[in-house]
């Protein structure tokens, strides 16, 4: 029988009819230390694209030097929403519409934090959304319904989680049931700050919830919390060196999409752009550290159209106010980075991350 090796790097096949290969084929592949996963909801390559027309300084994107793209579909639909794609990410199974972390058949499903925690290592989530929304929920809660925010928040104080920084504070302290998550929170080692991104050394665990329910715009002043939150977290989750992940989102490139608003959508997008600059930097001076940025889908059908006949002027322009099929970019960089390439599905996202932790 005519054994072939895989050798990680996807066009290195060797027949071993010829020659004996001794290592296992893992042993080639350099495991990151760290990992980050940045999700800009709802950005297809026309989102990406309008960096290059609106940014006025060097667009992040392209400093990444392996691309891929992702089939985006959920179970049973052929457009996704940001529940199904992220349990898709966290988790590595499709999974229907609207679902958090479980699977179609409503089991809880095991997430990349599991996998990282019981590594002895540290997370951390970020969002321009409540931290109960679809996209960020997907990595510490397991619910049917992606509505449900106030179940979605129990999870959190419980879960493996060392740093978050979002908003959504009312889920947990103004809640139906009377109970006071802040409370259960501050008896799992956390410190909650309410009010802002406040370094706070000696914290074991912390969490920022900076606005009732969603965050402000970019358009309305947001300013640079979300680079601000993830170059903080940067610095916490490495303090001891055990290594980490942490995925950040930048959640309202989807709403403006939804609301058909390219200067909303653009905005939010060079905030996130801006952010991968953060990111890029501390990966390439850590050395150790695989960035993997990707979308959960494309919103609003964007286009880059001309204007009147003119090839020179660029109008952008919608054909839906809601989600698309089309395929989504993926961006890597660091160790490892060359398996994301090639196009293929979004539970293989959570595959390809999961062959990459280290032992
Ligand atoms: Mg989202
Ligand atoms: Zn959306």
């Amino acid at each position: 029988m005519k054994l072939i090796y895989i050798l990680g790097f996807s066009a290195l096949l060797i027949s071993c009819g010829k020659y004996e290969v001794t290592n296992p084929p893992s042993a080639k592949v350099k495991k990151p230390k760290n990992i980050i996963l940045l999700i800009g909801d709802g950005t297809g390559l026309s989102q990406v694209s309008a960096a290059q027309f609106y940014k006025k300084e060097p667009v992040n994107y392209e400093r990444f030097p392996i691309v891929g793209l992702i089939k985006v579909s959920s179970s049973d639909e052929l457009i996704p929403d940001s529940a199904a794609a992220a349990t898709a990410f966290a988790s590595g199974k499709k999974t229907a519409n609207g679902v958090i972390g479980m699977d179609t058949e409503y089991n809880s499903l095991e997430t990349i934090i599991d996998l990282i925690s019981k590594k002895g290592m540290h997370s951390g989530l970020i969002a321009t959304s409540s931290i109960t929304h679809a996209t960020p929920a997907c990595f510490y809660a397991h619910v049917k319904n992606r509505n449900s925010a106030e179940d979605i928040a129990a999870f959190l104080p419980e879960s493996d989680i060392d740093y978050f920084a979002a908003s959504g504070l009312k889920y947990f302290n103004n809640r139906k049931d009377g109970k006071n998550l802040i409370t259960q929170f501050e008896l799992n080692d956390f410190v909650i700050d309410t009010l802002h991104l406040n370094p706070h050394s000696g914290a074991k665990k912390i969490g920022y919830l900076l606005a009732r329910k969603d965050m402000p715009t970019m358009l309305e002043g947001r300013g640079n919390f979300l680079p601000d939150a993830t170059e903080m977290a940067m610095k916490f989750l490495s303090h001891d060196n055990k290594g980490f992940f942490l995925m950040a989102e930048g959640s309202q490139i989807d709403w403006g999409g939804h609301d058909n608003q390219a200067d909303y959508l653009i905005s939010e997008l060079i905030d996130f752009d801006n952010t991968l600059g953060v990111v890029l930097d501390f990966a390439k001076h850590d050395g150790e550290t695989l960035v993997v940025v990707t979308a959960d889908h494309e919103t609003g059908g964007f286009s880059l159209g001309y204007q009147n006949g003119d090839y020179n002027t660029i109008v952008p322009s919608f054909s839906t106010t809601h989600h698309t099929g089309a395929m989504v970019p993926v961006f890597a960089f660091g160790p490892g980075a060359e398996n994301f390439g090639g196009i293929y599905e979004n539970t293989e996202i959570f595959e390809k991350l999961k062959a990459l932790i280290q032992d």
